[in-house]
């Protein structure tokens, strides 16, 4: 029996939870989600009725010792994050990696991610890949992307809609402008656009459109 589920939930179609998923969150002593309000919101949608309380990024250490303890004690617990899985980018680790130096039984249900569908989306090679999250803001950019040049396998990025100019302008420095990337959009939602072309293409064409809403940068290796 699982001490800790780790349940991904959906990152925009509302429809993308299983039915795992639902009948895990309907089960658990307590959820732990990473902001209250959204999960209430999916909560509400589903409705499910279970306890459930804040396990966020800024009290996470704090955090994770009273849980390790509850769970020890027989609480059985499920984390969701915002959207998609969570750990992946998102709070969950340190709980995840707590709970099994403590002995518990740790459960990861498949289900939403937003690299998955960006990655095939992009039609790059996918036998192999990368997924490098979010670059880092500041500091230890530019090494970052410099480090990534003789990167052969395709390459997964999440980034933020105000960072994607600057980010595709640095990776034509990096990578030249005939290199393959593909901009997934909104995801699962109603507006989702996947665009795909060298670099210089794709900047041309968000010199053009309105960058909004959630995004995946895939980069095809060298
Ligand atoms: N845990 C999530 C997962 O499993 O994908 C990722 C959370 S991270 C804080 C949020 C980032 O994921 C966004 O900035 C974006 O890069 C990506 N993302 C999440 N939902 C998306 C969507 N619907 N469309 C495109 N990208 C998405």
């Amino acid at each position: 029996r699982p001490d800790l589920y780790v349940v991904p939930t959906p990152i925009g179609n509302l429809l993308d939870i299983t039915l795992r998923a639902i009948e895990v969150l309907k089960s658990v002593d307590l959820i732990l989600a990473e902001d209250t309000r959204t999960t209430g919101k999916l909560l509400k949608h589903l409705e499910i009725q279970r306890p459930f309380q804040s396990y966020h990024i800024f009290n996470e250490h704090k955090t994770v010792e009273r849980l390790i303890e509850r769970m020890l004690r027989g609480e059985q617990m499920a984390l969701v994050s915002d959207a998609g899985t969570p750990a992946i980018s998102d709070p969950g680790f340190l709980l995840v990696r707590a709970a099994r130096e403590a002995d518990l039984i740790v459960n990861c249900l498949p289900g939403p991610t937003a690299f998955v569908p960006a990655l095939v989306n992009s039609a790059l090679p996918n036998d192999r890949f990368t997924f490098e999250g979010f670059l880092p803001h500041k500091k230890g950019r530019k090494t970052r992307i410099e480090g990534l040049k003789e990167e052969s396998r395709t390459m997964v990025f999440y980034e933020s809609p105000h960072r994607l100019m600057k980010t595709l302008e640095q990776f034509k420095e990096a990578f030249g402008e005939d290199r393959i990337v593909c901009v997934s959009r909104e995801l699962t939602k109603v507006f989702e656009e996947n665009i795909r072309g060298t670099l210089q293409e794709v900047i041309t064409y968000y010199t053009e459109h309105p960058i909004k809403g959630e995004i995946v940068i895939t980069l095809a290796g060298k």
